[in-house]
């Protein structure tokens, strides 16, 4: 049953940092590794902070200092961290068989019980996965799944597929392709997988004014049928979505617009694919986002939660339409990886489920936890940097602007080249407290056992930093 405390059994006792040469380590970073969607330059005259150790909700850096994750690493913590028994689960698979593949008409006992496990987890329509080692496989092996159902379907021609602007569908070529993110499109000039088309985002909080939530919900699922008609229905092979979008900025979309975008993709046969590697395990209290927004996607990406993050693990759960097609019609699927069912990888992510469901996590973050932060978030709204402060399971944002207006639209936003979001996220690390900034929207993603009392903590941590923020701008002159 739920409890208000963390179980100490499950958790490794104490959180003691290893002693490191902080200055060494940061020096050694800078001449050598190259950090993902980062200045090098720039990181090299600050020196990165050096994470040695996590624990709970908690992580530390090399100089003792505590923070806060309410990133869930890279949303993907979702156990939390310091788990002994998915590390004893890891160990004891390596010992036993460190690896071995899927090519040669063999397999290995974790990925079989895996597969059945998320067969067991997730909606009906699911009854085979596609393992790859991340989010980004997962949406690489989607493009090829689609474009090979729709070739034995015997329509070649259908293969355009429609993603949305500020999507995030990963970093390799089709990942950033599928995505909507202009600075990544902007570095791969030439090399943009060609007929992926976005329409734009369900952001409210930019594209709503004058409507209801509700009616604009319609609205931004409307663009999707003016896109199919301008294309030509038989044009188009599928339509993907994150349910809510993470690194966009948690965007939660309104009430209406999935539904719709359902409705939308039956009307005219279209492939609907889920990115859940961010919903998917809890992330909005249900197992995977789809749930939570009432949609039956053919395909579900995963990845981060699958394992918590304790080892890479991806892949895709594909649907009956597709898998029967596929299976029925015979011949090689001529796509895979090296790591695809990963022994280790699997073992980790069984444990990780195991634990989900046995501290009925999800429940947890649906019937008490998540409503309890939707509660305490919106506390913020009272904030005179916070035009909006809203949650979705247990993710959330909140929007900074410079004056507050009667109305959400008439709020002043900053000029972007003041990058407060960035000033914002400052205030935040340096106060022990992980938030993340998307342009001016603050986001947090928290480990789903967080408790009612670090919800506490975390708001007022949170508050706290934004009173830091708010003197900062003022004194910067950015604001009255
Ligand atoms: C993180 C993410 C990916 C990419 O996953 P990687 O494991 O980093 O390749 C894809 N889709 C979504 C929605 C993500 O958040």
């Amino acid at each position: 049953m739920y409890s208000n405390k963390t179980d100490p059994i499950a958790i490794v006792a104490a959180a003691r940092p290893a002693a490191v040469d902080t200055q060494a380590i940061q020096k050694l970073d800078a001449a050598h590794y190259m950090h993902a969607f980062t200045d090098t330059k720039a990181l090299a005259g600050v020196g990165a902070r050096v994470i040695v150790k996590g624990q709970g909700i908690y992580i530390w850096d090399s100089e003792g200092k505590r923070l806060l994750d309410g990133m869930s690493g890279l949303w993907c913590m979702n156990v939390g961290y310091g788990r002994k028994s998915i590390a004893d689960a890891a160990y004891a698979q390596m010992q036993e068989l460190p690896y071995y593949n899927s090519f040669f008409q063999t397999t290995n006992v974790p990925a079989v019980k895996l597969a059945a496990k998320l067969v067991e987890i997730s909606p009906p329509q699911f009854n085979h996965v596609f393992f790859t080692g991340s989010g980004s496989e997962g949406n690489d092996t989607n493009l090829r799944l689609v474009r090979r159902y729709w070739d034995l379907m015997g329509f070649p021609d259908r293969n355009i597929i429609i993603s949305r602007e500020n999507a995030y569908h990963g970093s390799t070529i089709a990942g950033a392709s599928l995505g909507g993110m202009s600075g990544m499109h902007d570095q791969q000039v030439g090399v943009t997988i060609p007929n992926i088309v976005h329409i734009g985002q369900p952001y409210y909080v930019e594209g709503g004014k004058g409507m209801t939530p509700e009616e604009f919900g319609l609205v931004a699922a409307g663009w999707l049928e003016k896109k199919i008609l301008e294309l030509g229905a038989e044009k188009v092979a599928a339509f993907i979505g994150e349910p809510v979008q993470g690194a966009g900025g948690v965007i939660i979309p309104p009430s209406t617009y999935w539904p719709e975008i359902q409705r939308i993709c039956d009307k005219y046969g279209i492939l609907l694919i889920a990115d859940e590697v961010i919903c998917g395990f809890g992330r909005l209290g249900t197992w995977f986002g789809s749930e939570y927004f009432g949609i039956k996607p053919d395909l579900m990406t995963f990845a981060k939660g699958v394992t918590s993050g304790y080892v890479p693990l991806g892949g895709v759960l594909v649907g009956d339409r597709i898998a029967n097609v596929l299976i029925e019609s015979g011949g090689d699927f001529n796509h895979g990886f090296t790591y695809s069912g990963h022994p280790v990888a699997c073992a980790a992510a069984l444990e990780n489920i195991r634990i989900l469901q046995e501290e009925k996590l999800v429940e947890q973050v649906h019937n008490v936890t998540g409503p309890y932060l939707k509660k305490k978030f919106a506390e913020l709204n009272d904030h005179p940097l916070v035009s909006i402060a809203e949650t979705c399971g247990f993710a959330a944002g909140l929007n900074l602007v410079k004056k507050k207006g009667a109305t959400l639209h008439e709020c002043v936003p900053f000029e972007s080249s003041q990058d407060v979001g960035m000033i914002c996220r400052g205030h935040m690390f340096g106060n022990g407290m992980i938030m993340r900034a998307v342009g001016d929207r603050m986001i947090i993603a928290p480990p789903l056992v967080t408790t009612i009392a670090e919800i506490d903590e975390m708001v007022a941590l949170i508050r706290s930093c934004l009173d830091a923020t708010l003197a900062d701008l003022q004194k910067r002159g950015y604001m009255a």
